[in-house]
């Protein structure tokens, strides 16, 4: 479906918990975020019926993310449920990859097409300190099962954050030398746990990339679902370097997505606060006519574009656990 400034929507990202296994400095708070009640969060079959009215209208693409997808119990099943329905064609899903070791043949075995897996620095100490407590060997563990699985291409997230990071931009541009991954560098939102945010943390992607070229030189290549990235290569290299430029030029011509809470709200657009509830219309016996309205309605409402800069105001829209990075 289009929306009305001639966007085509064709991809929902879903959010199936709010809570999480880490406590990333950037996302939420030491102590965590109030979850939702466990009886606000909508369940397997609730999410289904929404993919199954949204795909008619066009959705082929979904995304799995959370909070940490892999913390929700069964989420295998999640996945073959969602890859049988007619019409969608490719199922990702944004994990930590601390349980990616574990999980990663029976996602392949569910169906799941490709997996992305955030990271941000290959220092165990710094990676403890980053995320609260995690350990870097259960996601680098976590990658190669993903790779082995045939989660491929493998799509490693790092946010580059100014004294915390950004020292490593050329050690994450290195891995793409030796593996068939694609290293993402994403910029800094000011958004999340307001404590870390500062316009001085935040590193634009032309010096983001001007650092990859201290590696080497590299040369643009297209990529097919490229989305909102923009992918070069080493000479010779196995794998791609990926810009996301969230901030710096904004991709809201190209945006092609919608979001949904673990509690049901579907969002149209990250920056802006709208929602609309389908938890209530969901459980209170709507028809299916009526989830599609409202389906309808978040891609009619969807703002042409944000305008937050990398020194404006914090955003204060919640943490990104609870809207489903
Ligand atoms: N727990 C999963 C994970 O970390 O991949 C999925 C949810 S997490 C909220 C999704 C993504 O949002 C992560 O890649 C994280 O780095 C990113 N993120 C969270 N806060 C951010 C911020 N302020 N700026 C940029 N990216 C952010
Ligand atoms: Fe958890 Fe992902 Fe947020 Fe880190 S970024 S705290 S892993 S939801």
């Amino acid at each position: 479906m289009n929306d009305p400034f001639g966007r085509v929507i064709d991809y929902l990202r879903i959010s199936v918990t709010d809570k999480c296994n880490l406590r990333c400095i950037y996302c939420m708070p030491a102590e965590g975020t109030k979850p939702f009640r466990q009886k606000d969060i909508l369940t397997y079959e609730e999410i289904l019926r929404v993919v199954k009215i949204a795909a008619p209208l066009g959705v082929k693409k979904i995304r799995i993310t959370g909070g940490e997808p892999l913390a929700r119990e069964n989420i295998p099943y999640l996945i073959s449920s969602i890859k049988d329905i007619h019409g969608i064609e490719n199922i990702s899903l944004t994990t930590n990859g601390l349980l990616l070791e574990r999980y990663a043949n029976e996602l392949a075995a569910a169906g799941l097409d490709r997996v992305n897996v955030s990271l941000d620095s290959l220092k165990p100490e710094r990676y403890k300190e980053m995320t609260r407590g995690g350990n870097v060997l259960d996601v680098l563990r976590g990658i190669e099962a993903a790779e082995k699985a045939g989660l491929s291409p493998v799509k490693i997230n790092m946010v580059v954050i100014r004294g915390f990071n950004n020292d490593e931009i050329g050690d994450f541009a290195k891995i793409t030398l030796n593996k068939p991954y694609q290293v993402r560098f994403i910029e800094f939102m000011p958004l999340g746990a307001r404590e870390i945010w500062g316009p001085e943390k935040y590193v634009p992607l032309s010096e983001i990339k001007s650092v990859v070229e201290t590696v080497a030189p590299i040369t643009p290549v297209r990529l097919r679902r490229s989305g909102p990235a923009r992918y070069y290569r080493f000479d010779g290299a196995p794998g791609v370097v990926g810009f996301i430029n969230a901030i710096s030029h904004q991709f809201c011509g190209e945006c092609n997505r919608l979001r949904m809470t673990s509690d049901g709200k579907l969002r149209p657009c990250l920056f802006s606060g709208s929602e609309i509830d389908l938890k209530t219309p969901l459980r209170s016996g709507a028809p299916d006519e009526e989830i599609e309205r409202l389906i309808k309605l978040a891609i009619e409402i969807k703002p042409v574009g944000h305008n937050i800069t990398c020194d404006n105001t914090f955003q204060h829209l919640g943490p990104m656990s609870k809207i489903g990075g």
